[in-house]
């Protein structure tokens, strides 16, 4: 059967982007559909915008630090419209950026909402198009648990937008949008408190790391409270919400923020018209090369559920592309090593095993750590202390795990990932020269194990 299509993608965000224009390149004929946002979620309400608010957030801690270096400043003042009307104003021209890149490599541009009609046709705005191979890279989308008044409450799509930054709001979850938007937030002048459910937030990271960065936070005035969650919602006279805890208690506020995980965006995507099937968590289910249960459909990124990071979804997006139009350049995506921030106030920067996942695969560890104030801060009066630590199987003397948390450690991390993914052992670290004075080096600096 002759297609109009070699690949449709269905979804123009990180990972859908990446394969449509390497599949174009590889001489595919390709159309990508896109119904809310080009870029996707990372560009449009994701990493990027985040990212942006998180440096909005920090001139607060800097113009305070400014002081020690014999600056005086007139009494700061903050405007989130201009905030938020400059970010949209660099989102705009990131969209008009993913449109060329799509345009240039000669991919087929279809707006709006795409539909599955059967395995190898897919509906947008009426129009019917076949395909070879369709690509699912819908993404996810923030899910709030059904408490009564969720309607009341947000999520990140809407943070984004906020007319005016309230005066308190109470960030729901201990994930990573949780903890950055408690520093966003409480770093631009709002009341914060950040609520979770369990005992310590950021389940998965470092306990060590999961520590200090509970410790710094609440130095710097964020209210934490671990095992508490919010039973209802209710909007009172004046205006405020009133947040009824499960334990009883009652915490009144502007804006109850929930980032308590997201779900697949399968809404209205016709999976029922093919064989596609769903894992436990509804999740799309694939094989090790992106294949769903109907042969002639893919997908990747969010939509199914691995590692919801937009680097991984780019690599998923190349091995899609290469496997389908080059294979005798396909390789396959290594999900050992990926590194991943967290963009709280500090960062936290990691890259490998934490050190109880390490003790709990079998590996005798040999931990390093190193606890200090960076230097640009011995001239303020600002306490925080950066973390940085290794973990290392003692016997083969691989760096199994690299964490920190402090000023740049997404930036740090990413060098080390590199060392980890080439085998580095300890020996290796202790060789390498420092670059003096960084906290960096301390990663090369570290001798003496915990507890030696
Ligand atoms: P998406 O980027 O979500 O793209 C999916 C696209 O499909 C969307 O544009 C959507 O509109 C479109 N779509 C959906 N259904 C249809 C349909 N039926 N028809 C047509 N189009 C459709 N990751 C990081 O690595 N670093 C970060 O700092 C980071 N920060 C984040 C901050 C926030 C607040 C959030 C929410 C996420 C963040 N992420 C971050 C995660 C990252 O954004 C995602 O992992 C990444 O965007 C996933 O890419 P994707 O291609 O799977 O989906
Ligand atoms: P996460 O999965 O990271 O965290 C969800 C949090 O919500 C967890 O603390 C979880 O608790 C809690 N939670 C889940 N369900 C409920 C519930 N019903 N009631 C109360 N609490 C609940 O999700 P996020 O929404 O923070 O982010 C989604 C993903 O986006 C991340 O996992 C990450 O992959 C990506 N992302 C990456 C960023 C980066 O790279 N810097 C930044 C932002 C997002 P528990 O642990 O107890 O299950």
């Amino acid at each position: 059967m002759a297609y109009d299509f070699d690949l449709f993608v269905i979804g123009a965000g990180s990972g859908g982007v990446r394969a449509a224009r390497f599949a174009a390149g590889y001489g595919a004929r390709v159309a990508i559909a896109e119904s809310r946002y080009l870029g996707g979620t990372c560009v449009n309400v994701g990493c990027v915008p985040k990212k942006l608010l998180v440096y909005g957030a920090h001139f607060a801690e800097d113009f305070e630090q400014a002081r020690g270096f014999g600056w005086s400043l007139d009494e700061a003042g903050f405007d989130w419209p201009s905030l938020i009307a400059n970010k949209n104003r660099e989102i705009q021209r990131l969209n008009g950026i993913y449109r060329n890149l799509l345009v240039n490599s000669g991919v087929t541009l279809l707006e709006g909402h795409a539909k599955l009609v059967d395995p190898h046709t897919v509906e947008v705005a009426g129009q019917r198009c076949t395909a070879r191979h369709i690509l699912v890279a819908t993404g996810g989308w923030p899910q709030i648990p059904e408490v009564p008044g969720r309607e009341l409450a947000i999520s990140s799509n809407e943070a984004f937008f906020l007319e005016q930054l309230p005066k308190r709001v109470l960030v729901v979850g201990g994930g990573y949008i949780a903890v950055e938007f408690a520093s966003i937030f409480h770093g631009l002048g709002a009341q914060t408190s950040l609520l979770y459910r369990g005992e310590l937030f950021l389940r998965g990271f470092d306990d060590a790391v999961r520590h200090h960065l509970r410790d710094e936070l609440g130095k710097k005035g964020l209210n934490l409270q671990f095992n508490s969650d919010i039973a209802r919602i209710d909007k009172q006279a004046d205006g405020s919400l009133l947040a009824t805890l499960k334990d009883g208690r009652h915490l009144e506020t502007d804006c109850v923020f929930y980032a308590t995980g997201r779900r697949p965006m399968l809404d209205n995507l016709g999976l029922e018209n093919t064989g596609v099937e769903l894992d436990s968590r509804g999740f799309i289910k694939v094989d090790d090369q992106f294949q769903t249960s109907e042969p002639s459909i893919l997908a990747l990124g969010d939509v199914i559920g691995r590692v919801q990071l937009t680097p991984v979804a780019l690599a998923e997006g190349m091995a899609v592309s290469r496997r389908l139009f080059k294979p005798e350049e396909y390789r396959p995506v290594d999900y050992d090593h990926i590194p991943t921030a967290v963009f709280s106030l500090p960062n936290i920067g990691t890259v490998g095993l934490t050190e109880q996942e390490a003790r709990s695969r079998g590996h005798k560890v040999r931990v390093f750590e190193s606890r200090f104030r960076p230097m640009k801060l011995t001239l303020t009066e600002n306490q925080e202390r950066t973390l940085m630590k290794l973990v290392v199987d003692a016997e083969s003397d691989r760096v199994l795990g690299c964490h920190m948390v402090g000023p740049e450690a997404g930036e740090i991390v990413q060098g080390l990932a590199v060392a980890l993914k080439a085998g580095a052992t300890k020996r290796i670290f202790d060789e390498t020269i420092g670059v003096h004075p960084t906290a960096a080096e301390e990663f090369v600096t570290m001798r003496t194990p915990v507890g030696a």
